[in-house]
């Protein structure tokens, strides 16, 4: 699984991220909110793990924000020990489940592939925007009812931009989804595909989906 912890206690975060490795997990760390939100925005995570106690902008509100940008992450809330009001204000705010602080790393464990396991189901089956139909279980992309046919890196990039529909995607946000983090990946390149993308999305088209927005990145969008 790919995950993010939010924890400001940074050996406590350590430790966690090295146990989850050990699990072959890949782990991103953020050690506040506003890192933990940038986070989710440039990343897709199969679970993020929040601490209740940040600096600044506490875990309550970083799930709230989580969910208010349609994000349906998985997040399981770390809470101190008895913190009966943050529990109720975290599922609140959207967290899926908590564990109480302290805990054992076999709990945090099952807990947090309780919660992924259960996140993966409400996911839309077919993503849509205006007559643009995407299924990604067959993988199968339809445009007025007329097949399209992508590559693989095509469907990644047309499926990313379709589950953030009406929103600004950044490009480096794109590069970072839709190739491998550790792969170099020229500007250029990205330009590619889009052109490829749209040629096969937009072309004699009147009403185009795909729109730049100059400076930062790109957005699919009925108008
Ligand atoms: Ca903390």
């Amino acid at each position: 699984m790919r995950l993010l912890i939010v924890e400001d206690e940074k050996r406590m975060a350590e430790l966690l991220k090295i146990g989850l490795e050990e699990e072959n997990h890949t782990v991103s760390l953020a050690f506040d909110g506003r890192s933990a939100l940038e986070h989710a925005r440039m990343c897709e995570f199969d679970a993020i793990v929040l601490d209740v106690m940040l600096p600044g902008m506490d875990g309550i509100e970083v799930a709230r924000r989580i969910r208010r940008s349609q994000s349906q992450t998985p997040i399981l809330m770390l809470t101190a020990r008895d913190a009966v009001p943050d529990i109720v204000k975290g599922l609140d705010a959207g967290a899926d489940d908590y564990l109480t602080k302290p805990f054992s790393f076999e709990e945090f464990l099952a807990r947090l592939r309780a919660v992924a396991r259960r996140g993966s189901v409400p996911r839309p089956t077919c993503l849509q925007v205006a007559d643009l139909m995407l299924d990604p279980a067959t993988r199968r992309v339809t445009r007025s009812g007329e097949e399209i046919y992508l590559s693989p890196t095509e469907f990644r990039l047309l499926e990313f931009l379709m589950r953030r529909a009406g929103r600004v995607v950044s490009r480096s946000a794109i590069i970072q989804a839709v190739w491998d983090l550790d792969q170099e990946v020229e500007e250029n390149t990205l330009d590619a595909f889009i052109r490829l993308v749209r040629s096969k999305v937009d072309r004699d088209r009147s009403q185009k989906l795909i729109h730049t927005v100059r400076g930062i990145g790109y957005t699919i969008r009925e108008k």
